[in-house]
């Protein structure tokens, strides 16, 4: 089987075939080898390691994977690319290819009876679901070491920047809390087949051992990180008072953003994680102590 990752094998499968792309599942192939290579060598695959692809299209990451990996677990919503990934994937034994959506699937369970031990997730996502994907493998506690995607310029510059830009928000906290991000390449929409209409970026989290902030109820933190996102012209205040499912009135904001020495017209873009985090711990002191 010739390798992929250019345009000439790419549109000989895609002919072959009679392959038609799909809008609906965000389906742009990588048709270039040189970013191919930086996405493989930044996520330090080794024989050890175990790799989740989410979305292997027509396997052009997955072959390369499977001589880096021990096992790889590619899962592809469309079906009628499994028949392209049974041929353009038949050289290896270690990969096993799962027809299926990535957020239906019980990844945890997956992991577990397929590999038992830490994941690297390295994929070409699909950018009409890359936030829901990486609050799943997050907030699911897959048993991840890292997580390198390529992803939409913007949501990259998302997931690293600090409080104060205009990019700042919930994706920003959860990623920051759970991992390091690190930008790798950016990509132009060139690279692609067919060619997006956004230029891209490859990142890595590396998941942290041990936050770096002490939360004392998770859940309830990202609970009071999206309420405070929610309307993002309000007040801090008034978003949290707010948002019903927290429970908590305006006096006990003011009352616990003044005890950080923070005025009750602040905005949640201008916190950082440790002052969400401790603002959460605050208001959750108070939930406790009005139920
Ligand atoms: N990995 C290939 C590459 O780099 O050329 C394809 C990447 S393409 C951007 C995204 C892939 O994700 C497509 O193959 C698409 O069918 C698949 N996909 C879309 N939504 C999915 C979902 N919910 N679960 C699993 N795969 C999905």
């Amino acid at each position: 089987m010739a390798t992929l990752g250019n345009r000439r094998n790419t549109a000989e499968i895609i002919d072959k075939y009679h392959f038609s792309f799909q809008k609906k599942f965000g389906q742009n192939f990588l048709v270039d080898s040189s970013i191919l290579d930086k996405i493989i060598e930044s996520a330090q695959v080794t024989k050890k390691d175990c790799v989740l692809e989410i979305g292997p299209g027509i396997g052009t990451m997955t072959q390369r994977l499977a001589e880096e990996a021990g096992e790889v677990i590619a899962v592809e919503i469309d079906k009628n690319l499994i028949p392209v990934l049974q041929e353009t994937l038949s050289a290896y034994d270690n990969v096993t290819v799962i027809n299926a959506d990535i957020l239906k699937l019980d990844l945890n369970q997956i992991v577990e009876e397929r590999a038992g031990k830490p994941v690297k997730v390295v994929a070409n996502l699909p950018y009409y679901i890359t936030t829901p994907i990486i609050m799943a493998l997050f907030e699911r506690k897959v048993p991840l070491q890292s997580v390198t995607i390529m992803v939409q310029k913007e949501v990259a510059d998302r997931m690293r920047v600090g409080p104060g830009t205009k990019e700042y928000g919930a994706l920003s906290l959860a990623v920051q809390y759970y991992a390091k991000p690190e930008i790798i390449t950016r990509v132009p929409a060139s690279c692609f087949m067919p060619k997006p209409n956004v230029d891209s970026t490859v990142i890595k989290l590396t998941r942290y051992e041990n936050a770096p902030v002490k939360a004392e109820d998770e859940a309830w933190l990202f609970a009071v990180i999206r309420a405070s996102f929610n309307q993002r012209r309000k007040t801090l205040v008034n978003g949290l008072a707010n948002a019903g499912s927290l429970g908590v009135d305006r006096k006990q904001v003011e009352d616990a953003l003044a005890e950080m020495g923070l005025v009750a017209t602040v905005r949640g873009e201008t916190l950082t994680l440790e002052q969400f985090a401790e603002l959460s711990n605050r208001l959750l002191q108070e939930h406790r102590n009005t139920i």
